[in-house]
């Protein structure tokens, strides 16, 4: 049963004059599309593969594209069981893996076992003052790292793997065409080994105890985090190590509180203060800053001191501190001082609930 014979270009429906860059992203469009493991079973979709794949080794390559222009299919007609599109492709300008990649890993492009090692999460708790100003920190941890002693192979000795003559990679079948798969004698590594390395025990992996300076920018916020490469688990065949990430944790404060990069802080003042206006010290998060409080400053009154935040991640500027003025009304009264205050609610022309309440 013959393949029905279509024009290449039809069956990659592009145009004649189309251009190989054209062609190129009408055959991959194609290739998702038709790809065997995508529509199992489908026969007339695994035809349809084939044949574009067939269109494809001739379109995609200049030369072939030419003489097919001038003589017609001929001279290349291919396909049938065991087609190999690996035979067929033109040489190194088509990349197969983001289709394959997919499917199969990364084992159609011959990089199967290095792999990245995981990576690996910690929490550092910071003291707001040391998540302002930045600080560095000792940090110790234990991770996976590879067996210095063997390298990661595990071995203390190995010979050639006879399955895959040391390649590490297998011809296999994959439906109607062939592909290179990983040796599963050998794990894809290419060599057996003969003797375990005694360090690791054969893993290739031995635990590491690490003692690192963790350098914490200032303003780091409760959450950010912190990478640091090729510090998390050991990478496979080869692979590199992962990241350890450093998760900061920001201690509550008992005056300060972080509102984005702006500070909060609650401030009891006493009546008199209040009442007559005053200058005063403030805490900030860098020393004691000067603060005047007007005449008749209320509670809950906020009050700005401008520059005395957090610096802004993006811009290193500072944010403000945001005072909120408490009233202190001292517990113990004096003789004198009730009598002082009597005076004082004579003051109140009238009541400050005003309007709030409804007199019955
Ligand atoms: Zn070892
Ligand atoms: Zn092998």
């Amino acid at each position: 049963m013959a393949p029905q014979v279509k024009d290449y270009y039809e069956l990659l429906e592009v145009d004649k004059k189309a251009s190989p860059d054209e062609i190129k992203k009408a055959f991959r469009k194609l290739a998702r599309k038709y790809h065997p493991d995508l529509n199992p079973g489908n026969k007339s979709a695994e035809q349809k593969f084939k044949e574009i794949n067939e269109a494809y080794s001739v379109l995609g390559d200049e030369k072939k594209r030419a003489e097919y222009d001038q003589y017609g299919r001929s001279p290349f007609e291919g396909g049938g069981p065991g087609f190999d599109y690996r035979a067929h492709a033109p040489g190194n300008s088509f990349d197969f893996g983001d289709i394959f990649s997919d499917m199969f890993g990364a084992g159609g492009r011959g990089e199967a076992y290095a792999m990245k090692g995981p990576d690996m999460l910690m929490s550092l708790p910071l003291s707001l003052e040391e998540a302002f100003s930045g600080v560095t920190k000792p940090i110790s941890f234990v991770r996976e790292a590879v067996c210095k002693a063997c390298g990661g192979t595990g071995a203390e000795t190995y010979r050639q793997c006879d399955a895959c003559k040391g390649t590490g990679k297998v011809s296999a079948a994959k439906g109607f065409f062939r592909m290179s798969q990983p040796c599963s004698a050998c794990g894809g590594t290419g060599r057996k080994v003969t003797k375990g390395c005694s360090a690791c025990g054969g893993n290739g992996k031995t635990m590491h105890t690490e003692s690192l300076k963790v350098k914490i920018p200032a303003g780091a916020d409760n959450g950010s985090k912190v990478r640091i490469r090729g510090m998390g688990g050991a990478g496979q065949g080869g692979g590199p190590a992962g990241d350890l990430q450093i998760e900061i944790t920001v201690a509550d404060h008992p005056i300060f509180k972080r509102k984005g990069d702006n500070i909060l802080v609650d401030l009891p003042v006493t009546i008199g203060e209040a009442a007559l206006g005053a200058k005063i010290e403030v805490p900030t998060i860098d020393g004691t800053a000067a603060m005047t409080l007007p005449p008749g400053t209320q509670g809950g009154q906020k009050l700005k001191l401008s520059g005395k935040g957090f610096p802004s991640a993006k811009s290193g500027r500072r944010g403000d501190q945001l005072v909120t003025i408490r009233i202190a009304v001292p517990k113990k009264i004096t003789d004198s001082a009730r009598a002082a205050l009597k005076e004082l609610e004579a003051l109140y022309g009238e009541s400050p609930r005003k309007g709030m309440v409804k007199k019955p």
